[in-house]
């Protein structure tokens, strides 16, 4: 295998649409780690987030060094090329080190037969049974299923095998992290496709250090997950088992692991999340990066005067444009749009009334998911306020950067890493902002 950028353990994908929060979501990580729970940061921008705010890769370098620098972080911390693919990657490459590497478009689509022939016949394990531990009963694939399976992914593993000389070429291969995600398709992949996905991977010699793949249930954005929890657990459980096993077994970096992308406010899976990584001892990356934005507006609205006014005025805007803004994300929102209150609803709201309905407070009667998931989509909207945004995120920032640490550490990192959390309001978080 190839040599490769060392990815910490558990790590943190933090996403920031304005380039703002950068102080903020780091502060966040800074708590975690000082309660035990080292948590690497890593700043993560997709192409197409890019592409709407109309801002340059380099922009989250430049966020990601200036946070370090101002909070004086010691520790390593990466910026994420997220989501990108050979057409998309050349102007990520100088300032990112960490490239997530979609392949979902190519799912589904045949590989040549005679690759397809080459793959199975390489891998005679594969086929029969296979005893993996901590799986209960022996996986039975047969050679059919395993031609299936590599019908379905084998072009999208060469996929990424080109795409991952593309930038080791470019880049050097010892400096950079490489993840492979499947997450943006129809149907989950199931543990032993994940297997077959691995043995592939390592064909083409990709030193993968995670891997997104789409779970079971819905990962709308920024709401809870929607689906069956045990059997989710179940499948992390088998996912995690099937990685330590395809780590041994092909020679894949011992840091592999898997990423849970939309991994924001899915709270109901992260106490069976933390119990299975502390079973397997294992390693997490996860991606949040709508729930940041959902904070600014949180903060702006709770501001109050000019901030509330802004709040109000990006609803009233998403509310006129409810298709349009949610047709690009239809299979992650469900929104019940006689949920959704009217314009003027809202602009007669308090602070108080917007921010319990759009804070993600499920004991809270009146938090709303679906006003949260509009507003969760609705980010062009202040990317086309431009200045008058940005000034207001200058003006309200230490309102903004509580809401954003709280929201990132007392309900994301303390459920998901720290064993003994109790969701306790005026945690230190409060108190610790930074100025
Ligand atoms: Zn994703």
């Amino acid at each position: 295998m190839s040599k490769y950028l060392p990815l910490g353990k558990i790590s943190f994908g933090m996403g920031d649409r304005f380039a703002h929060q950068g102080k903020a979501q780091l502060r966040a990580c800074v708590l975690a780690t000082d309660l035990g729970a080292d948590v690497v940061p890593v700043w993560n921008k997709s192409n197409r987030e890019h592409t709407f705010i109309g801002t340059e890769p380099s922009s989250l370098r430049a966020e990601a060094d200036a946070a370090v620098k101002a909070l004086g972080w010691k520790k390593s911390y990466h910026v994420d090329a997220d989501h990108i693919r050979l057409e998309t990657v050349d102007r990520f490459i100088a300032p990112s080190d960490f490239f997530t590497i979609d392949v979902a478009d190519t799912i589904g689509k045949p590989a040549p037969a005679a690759d397809v022939k080459a793959f199975i016949d390489r891998h005679p394990e594969l086929t029969g049974k296979l005893s993996i531990p901590h799986i209960d009963r022996p996986l039975e694939i047969s050679r059919s299923e395993v031609e299936r399976v590599a019908n379905k992914f084998l072009l999208a593993v060469q996929d990424a095998g080109r795409i991952y000389r593309h930038i080791a070429k470019a880049k050097g291969e010892a400096n950079f992290i490489t993840e492979v995600s499947m997450d943006e398709t129809d149907s989950p992949q199931t543990p032993h496709e994940l297997l077959i996905i691995l043995a592939a991977l390592a064909d083409e010699k990709v030193p993968l250090q995670t891997i997104a793949p789409k779970f079971t249930g819905r990962f709308n954005k920024g709401v809870d997950y929607v689906g069956d929890v045990q059997q989710f657990e179940k499948e992390f459980n088998e996912d995690l088992a099937v990685i330590a096993f395809a780590v041994k077994k092909y020679g894949l970096p011992a840091s592999l692991k898997l990423s849970v992308h939309s991994g924001s406010d899915k709270f109901s899976i992260y106490e069976p999340i933390r119990k299975a990584l502390k079973k397997f001892d294992a390693g997490l990356h996860i991606k949040t990066a709508g729930t940041t934005w959902l904070e600014e507006l949180i903060g702006l609205a709770e501001a109050g005067g000019d901030g509330l006014e802004i709040a109000r005025e990006i609803y009233a805007y998403a509310i006129q444009h409810v298709d349009e803004f949610c047709a690009p994300y239809a299979t992650v929102i469900d929104i019940d749009k006689q949920k959704l209150p009217t314009a003027a609803a809202v602009n007669a709201w308090t602070s108080e009334q917007f921010v319990a309905a759009l804070r993600h407070d499920q004991s809270n009667p009146a938090y709303n998911r679906s006003f949260r998931q509009l507003l969760h989509v609705s980010f062009k909207v202040a990317a086309k306020m431009g200045d008058r945004y940005y000034a207001a995120l200058k003006k309200h920032e230490a309102v903004i950067a509580k809401n954003v640490i709280e929201n990132l550490f007392d309900r994301h990192m303390k459920p998901l890493l720290l064993e003994s959390h109790k969701p306790v309001k005026n945690s230190r978080s409060l108190e610790a902002v930074p100025a």
